[in-house]
């Protein structure tokens, strides 16, 4: 830290992304990517956008808001799009929390949570899961606070039922509540069908994992009118050229490709049923995943000698040292092939160790 660093950061502990190390080649299982590339007309449109380059993007994203509300059913001023659904979330923090509307989520839930409500300066509650992982819904009944849920919950994978959702929404009326579906498509029900039930209702998605953009950065917040206004109020007044042109063009190319996205998610749906099947023979005990990832722990092997392992082996996956999970892994669900490579390096790791 330089001596010039704002004395309101010096406590800030900053969120720590999942490892790219290139010191060789990984099969890589640890940030929930698609293992499979952007769509054909993905591809296209954003090679065509980047001839235009030297032109600032569109601040409103018109063309990737009006294909998105053709394909979602939605207004075209019910959407915000964002730089990842990260800043999404980021602008809800700031925008629907401080110090008499504070902060509250699970604690064991998407990581960068705690970071916003820090960076934002806003106060926070975490609420444990139940022994299971599951979020007991009664927790959240008229707590009276800004609620972030993750629906899926990462890094556990398990989803909350639709009328849980419901039921959460009814009893804050005069609070949002973000439901964050980032691995929604895999399986989960999702909230956006609420929103015109529910004035207080915000939800995020990304194009990052179902749709295979995680690098062209391209997220969403989906609600009524005014809190579409108010996010976007904070977007003109951080950055407005928040997406890029090549990743608008992206965005528009991936929803020209419905079927791609739709074919991926069943074969991920599927790796994972293989995954887990494989994973329970030999011997593991995992949660009821929705998402593209499995979280995974062996009764009798340690979860970070079993990270530490597989990296020695060239398989990453992700490891978190909070006292409650570390006995667990997550495991992001790749190609057969991929499963099949950890699957055999699995099996040495715990034959050794016998
Ligand atoms: N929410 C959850 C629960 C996540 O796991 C992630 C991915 N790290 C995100 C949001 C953000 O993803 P992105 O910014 O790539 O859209």
């Amino acid at each position: 830290m330089s001596r010039f660093f704002s004395e309101k950061y010096s406590v800030l502990e900053a969120y720590t992304p999942g490892e790219q190390p290139r010191d060789m080649q990984y099969v890589k299982l640890n940030t929930n990517e698609s293992p499979f590339p952007p769509s054909p007309n993905a591809r296209k449109l954003a090679a065509n956008a980047a001839e235009s380059l030297q032109l600032y993007c569109d601040p409103t994203c018109a063309k990737l808001t009006e294909k998105f509300a053709e394909v979602y059913g939605i207004g075209t001023d019910e959407v915000i799009f964002t730089n990842g659904s990260d800043d999404a979330l980021n602008f809800a923090f700031m925008a629907f929390c401080d110090d008499a509307h504070p902060a509250v989520f699970a604690d064991i839930t998407y990581g960068f949570y705690s970071v916003f409500a820090a960076l934002n300066r806003i106060p926070y509650i975490e609420i444990p899961l139940k022994e299971d992982f599951t979020v007991r819904a009664d927790d959240y009944i008229g707590v009276n606070k800004t609620i972030f849920i993750a629906n899926p919950n990462a890094p556990t994978g398990v989803a909350l039922p639709l009328c849980e959702i419901e039921r959460i929404l009814k009893s804050n009326p005069d609070n949002v509540v973000i439901v964050d579906e980032a691995y929604v498509d895999f399986g989960a029900q999702s909230a956006v069908s609420l929103i015109h039930d529910y004035d207080n209702l915000l939800v995020t998605q990304t194009f990052s994992k179902s749709r295979s953009l995680a690098g062209g950065r391209l997220g969403m917040a989906i609600a009524n009118k005014r809190l579409i206004q108010d996010l976007n109020t904070i977007k003109y007044s951080t950055n407005p050229y928040n997406v890029n042109s090549m990743t608008q063009a992206a965005g528009v190319g991936t929803l020209m490709d419905e079927e791609y996205t739709q074919k991926n998610c069943k074969t991920i749906i599927e790796n994972r049923a293989y995954l887990t099947a494989q994973l329970e023979k030999l011997g593991f005990v995992h949660t009821d995943s929705m998402t593209n990832f499995v979280f995974a722990k062996h009764p009798s092997f340690d979860g970070g000698r079993l990270y530490e392992a597989l990296k020695e082996r060239g398989v990453l996956v992700r490891h978190f040292s909070k006292e409650r999970i570390r006995d667990y892994n997550r495991i992001t669900v790749g190609t057969k092939e991929q499963i099949d490579i950890l699957l055999k390096n699995i099996r040495e790791i715990l034959e050794d160790n016998t």
